[in-house]
């Protein structure tokens, strides 16, 4: 898939890895014609990055790179893109390329950073011309898991919201179509966690307390594939519960794999 929006200034290529999670695949995002920032090189697969330096050479080449956050699907293909730039650029982002997850506000080439903690703890979204670069922070047509944590989900939440009072004109996942209308699909997104919130809190209410139990009862619509991203959400949602002490007493907690946090 190629998107372009200003008149091509900004170019989406997605990258060969669909899935369950990845949806089309990767989104690496390209921005600027006089010297070009990669957002999301992607994957690590030599077709794509080949594809993104094609694109970054007519633009007089590579001037930065920026990660939303540090999932190989977003930051694998780093090193291959500064190997075939042949420059020393500047890496923007949460770990493990980066420099470190950006300050909120700051400006790093044509691209202003916005913290939107959730997904992961450092996930960082980037603003350009009222294009906001949202990573797997929010997706057109499904929901994005939220990782574990005291704070994690509240503080999504809250990020969303911040998100939304910038009134972008566009958001630029990191997977899937782009999205015309922000503030629709960002209030969406937020009722969607407020509405699964509530049918934990009754699942808890009538005494269920496993894994197993919650996520039939509260996740009943989701396909079998996402069932362990939507274990992930279920332990952010009981961390919340827990920040807010209305967790009851013996509730199991799904265990999160290290690569997601
Ligand atoms: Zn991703």
């Amino acid at each position: 898939m190629r998107v372009e929006f200003n008149d091509g200034e900004v170019v989406g290529l997605t990258a060969d890895n669909p899935g369950p999670l990845t949806l089309a695949g990767t989104n690496s995002w390209i921005v600027g014609r006089e010297g070009a920032w990669v957002i999301d090189p992607g994957p690590d697969q030599s077709l794509h990055i080949e594809q993104i330096a094609a694109e970054v050479a007519g633009r007089g080449g590579l001037a930065g790179i920026a990660l939303t956050h540090g999932h190989g699907d977003h930051s694998d293909g780093v090193e291959r893109l500064l190997a075939s730039s042949g420059r020393t650029v500047t890496v923007v982002g949460p770990v493990p390329h980066g420099e470190g997850s950006p300050a909120h506000g700051s400006q790093h080439g044509p691209l202003e950073v916005h913290r939107l903690p959730g997904h992961t703890a450092d996930h960082v979204a980037y603003i350009y011309e009222g294009i906001a670069f949202t990573g797997d922070a929010i997706f057109a047509e499904s929901s994005v898991f939220v990782s574990p944590g005291s704070g994690s989900l509240a503080g999504y939440l809250q990020a969303l919201e911040q998100l939304a009072s910038r009134q972008p004109i566009v958001l630029a996942p990191g997977h899937g179509p782009v999205i015309n209308d922000p503030e629709t699909r960002i209030n969406q997104q937020i009722a969607h966690r407020l509405d699964r919130e509530r049918r934990l809190l009754e699942a808890l209410a009538s005494g269920s307390r496993t894994v197993d139990q919650l996520l039939a009862e509260v996740w009943d619509d989701v396909p079998e594939a996402l069932l362990p991203a939507a274990a992930v959400t279920l332990a952010a949602h009981l961390d919340k519960l827990d920040d807010e002490a209305s967790l009851p007493e013996g509730v199991e907690r799904p265990t999160v794999p290290d690569w997601i946090i």
